[in-house]
């Protein structure tokens, strides 16, 4: 549930009710919005001390939030939440947010040639992969460490937020030290102990949506790393495991909307993976543009067939510039910049 306090309340009044949560065994969220301040009591069985708050001259309302997941829903919070990633970037807010990068690391010279013809052609944050999630255990698993050290020497060189992926704790606290966002990938998305300590660290998580899994179990592993203090999550639609072969994956759309009515979350789409084919990589990012995203995460190397993973995805330079324009065009039209 969650507590809205009265205009004015002073500090004291504030710490008041935060050492009563704290004494019940409950866990005090605080939510300032800009002319209300709302804590998010979060326990097992809050409800049933709902009157000791009501009591309270201090408070407001107590509002019981209906949905499993508390932190990360609309109903604690209305207003979206805009998530600063460093270097003028704040994904959730009216810029048009393009991540854009190889899959995977390989060369330092290929990931600076890279970085410089998305940045010139409009994307604002660096993604490469240095821990990759492969399906195969004999397929190239990344640089580690040394790509990482590669990926921040460009990114600082071009003043580019980076976003890359970790698939252990260990690994997320190197991530973190590297890079300005770390990415938990589809495989990983019901990882509870790894989403547990990104709540920990004070990094924004992109987290993926796995591939089997629903809205609401999405929205809760968001709540795994809200629920450790870490709000700063954005969540990315990656496709979803069909019945249809026809591509890699189905990029579900709908995600946007479902996103939007229900948490205060922003969203970005990753048609790369969604569709797994490079000439369907345009078309869904104008349609993940149009249907409200907050932006968009897009896979490109300068050859591809040079790529030690995801080639087949992967856009060359003149096709994400190509890309970019039209994706200018269409996000004006739904008020991004
Ligand atoms: C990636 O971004 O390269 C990746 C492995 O993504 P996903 O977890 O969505 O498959
Ligand atoms: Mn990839």
């Amino acid at each position: 549930m969650f507590l809205t306090l009265k205009q004015g309340t002073t500090e004291e009044g504030k710490n008041h009710i935060l050492d009563k949560i704290k004494e019940l065994g409950f866990k005090a969220h605080i939510s300032e919005g800009e002319n209300q301040q709302v804590i998010g009591v979060i326990g097992n069985n809050v409800i049933a001390k709902k009157e000791i708050f009501e009591s309270m001259f201090m408070v407001d309302s107590v509002t019981p939030i209906s949905k499993s997941y508390k932190l990360v829903s609309k109903e604690f919070k209305e207003d979206a939440t805009i998530v600063d990633v460093g270097k003028g970037v704040k994904v959730g807010s009216d810029q048009l947010v393009v991540m854009s990068g190889p899959c995977s690391i390989d060369r330092e010279d290929n990931l600076l040639a890279t970085a410089k013809a998305v940045k010139a052609s409009g994307a604002n944050v660096l993604r490469a992969g240095a821990f990759k999630p492969r399906t195969s255990p004999y397929a190239f698993r990344g640089l580690g460490l040394e790509g990482l050290k590669m990926l921040q020497r460009v990114g600082d060189e071009l003043k580019m937020p980076t976003v890359s992926e970790a698939m252990t704790i260990n690994q997320a606290i190197e991530v973190a030290e590297y890079s300005d966002i770390i990415q938990v990938g589809a495989r990983n998305a019901q990882n509870f102990d790894l989403l547990r300590e990104l709540g920990k660290l004070k990094k924004p998580v992109l987290l993926k949506r796995g591939i089997a899994m629903t809205m609401d179990e999405f929205f809760m592993s968001a709540e795994y790393i809200a629920s450790e203090g870490n709000t700063d999550i954005i969540l990315c639609e990656r496709g979803i495991r069909t019945f249809e072969t026809a591509t890699r994956f189905t990029l579900d759309l709908n995600a946007v909307p479902v996103v939007k009515k229900f948490t205060h979350l922003p969203i970005i789409i990753d048609p790369s993976h969604g569709t797994g084919v490079r000439e369907y990589v345009k078309p869904m990012c104008m349609a993940a543009m149009a249907s409200g995203a907050d932006g968009v995460m897009v896979e490109v190397h300068p050859i591809p067939e040079e790529a030690l993973s995801d080639g087949p995805q992967s856009l060359v330079f003149d096709q994400f510039e190509d890309l970019m324009k039209d994706l200018k065009k269409i996000s004006q039209v739904v008020g991004k910049k």
